[in-house]
């Protein structure tokens, strides 16, 4: 009997179709949040503060389709410029694909399940506030949480 390997791969992300492509977002909402960079060493420093579209609740964009209306600088992630973003976090799919390495074991698309990304706790659900609420932009800077980009795609208890 022969076992045919997931798309993920077998596929390049350039040759994945719109779905395949999509179902590698694990849910994780960390590129959702609120980031700084340290001027003299380039360092990206998340914060738990999240873009005025994140969901906190169910960790997601409230308003995917039509999120460039409101949040014009929210970037889509493309094949193509997947090489700029080396601000995403090393857990995410679409990097760690990129930089030819497995999806973590609590993937959902290996576990079936949309809740191991949260119990592997990767995610950000219920974690995060939202930039709405702060008087200045700038006051996100009281929110830093370097902990947040740690990798953990090693994590197996989830
Ligand atoms: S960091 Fe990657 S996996 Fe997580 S929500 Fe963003 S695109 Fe999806
Ligand atoms: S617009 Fe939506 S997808 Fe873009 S950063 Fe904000 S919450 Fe995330």
């Amino acid at each position: 009997m022969t076992v045919q390997k997931p798309f993920w791969e077998t596929k390049s992300l350039e040759r994945m179709s719109a779905r395949e492509w999509e179902s590698l977002c694990d849910g994780c909402g960390l590129c959702c949040l609120i980031r700084f960079e340290d001027e003299e060493t380039g360092e990206i420093i998340p914060t738990r503060v999240a873009c005025k579209l994140f969901d906190s609740s169910v960790c997601r964009c409230s308003d995917y389709a039509h999120r460039k209306d409101q949040v014009p600088d929210c970037i889509k992630l493309t094949p193509h410029n997947i090489e700029d973003l080396q601000w995403m976090p090393p857990s995410c799919a679409y990097r760690r694909l990129h930089e030819g390495k497995p999806l973590p074991a609590w993937h959902p698309l290996i576990t079936g399940d949309p809740e191991s990304v949260h119990r592997a706790g990767v995610s950000v659900r219920g974690q995060t506030l939202s930039e709405a609420t702060l008087a200045d932009p700038e006051d996100a800077l009281d929110y830093v949480a370097e902990d947040l980009l740690r990798d953990k795609s090693d994590v197996w208890d989830f």
